[in-house]
């Protein structure tokens, strides 16, 4: 298991931390109009290759924070979401939502429209992407003959995802929750490439994660959604099936962590350094890029 190095989240007033991940911070909230609801904060923190750097990218949380709910409205008429209320304390504000605290589906719901990644490790290895039997000869960036439902196990902190079968789906939340989970993925996977094509962006694929008020509740699309956290998004003009694609996330730090500038052996599982300010602000533009080309709106 990698070293994680996620810092102590901030105490909040009225609120009680329960969870910190990667990127985000979660708490409960006691009291006041939206207690017993839950106060999900996005860091300005950047992972890569599941070490936390010690350098942050000022404005990712809120950046990642506008999009995901700019794509929830846009995802509205498909499906419901878990935010309520964009009225938080003034430490976190533009880089939280109040939300529904829902009994998480213990599945990463991924589509792919496009093989990359571990889908086309898997199918290197298989030819097949969890379960799924694929054409030959395609390669990396190849655009699939239709998206589809690559579900993976949510992993321990610092532990990869693991892909799993469909039927690996079923007998975890059953026949029902797992064909609403597949036909919400594929549709949300739908109706976000249609407008990323629009804008010149391909959405290759995107991770979501859905839970219901209770067990037998509806299902609600929860967490972030469409975010370069969570997405592969790459400019349409430079897709050349072949080759690792550019892509709209932290490729920059991860290029220049592997760059011999960067003096990292990633092999030996020490911490990454710290990042230069010009990766810094770099990455800050390419965050703040696919805000405004997807969005069509000035990040202000
Ligand atoms: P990492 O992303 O670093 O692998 P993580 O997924 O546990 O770890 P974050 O993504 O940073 O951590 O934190 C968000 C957490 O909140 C996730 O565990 C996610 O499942 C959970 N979550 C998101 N929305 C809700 C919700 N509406 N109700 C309950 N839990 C939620
Ligand atoms: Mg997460």
């Amino acid at each position: 298991m990698a070293e994680l190095n996620i810092p102590d989240a901030p105490a909040i007033e009225g609120t009680t931390h329960l969870h910190s991940g990667k990127v985000r911070d979660l708490y409960r909230i006691e009291e006041g109009e939206y207690a017993g609801r839950l106060l999900m904060v996005a860091s300005d923190r950047i992972s890569a290759f599941d070490h936390v750097l010690d350098s942050t990218i000022p404005g990712k949380g809120e950046i990642l924070t506008r999009m995901s709910l700019w794509w929830f409205a846009q995802l509205a008429p498909v499906v419901a979401n878990h935010v309520v209320s964009l009225d938080v304390p003034a430490q976190v504000r533009g880089r939280a939502v109040i939300c529904e605290a829902l009994e998480m589906l213990p599945v990463e719901c991924v589509a792919r429209g496009y093989l990359t990644g571990s889908g086309l490790l898997d199918y290197r290895a298989t030819g097949q992407v969890c379960g799924i039997a694929l054409p030959d000869g395609l390669e990396d960036g190849s655009r699939l003959p239709a998206p589809i439902f690559t579900p993976a196990t949510k992993a321990a902190l610092g532990e990869h995802d693991e892909n799993v079968s469909y039927e690996a789906v079923v007998g975890t939340v059953g026949e029902q929750a797992a064909a609403d989970l597949r036909r919400l993925t594929l549709e949300v996977y739908a109706l976000a490439e249609r407008v990323a094509r629009d804008r010149g962006i391909i959405l290759a694929d995107t991770k979501l994660e859905f839970g219901r008020p209770g067990r037998h509740g509806p299902i609600v699309l929860a967490d972030e959604v469409l975010t370069p956290d969570s997405s592969r998004f790459w400019p349409a003009d430079d897709w050349r099936p072949g080759r690792a694609q550019p892509s709209f996330d932290k490729q920059i730090v991860r290029n220049w962590l592997l760059s011999p500038e960067a003096g990292w052996d990633r092999a030996a599982g020490g911490p990454p350094p710290p990042l230069p300010p010009e990766v810094v602000e770099r990455t800050r533009s390419r965050y703040l890029e696919a805000y405004e080309r997807l969005t069509g709106e000035r990040f202000l």
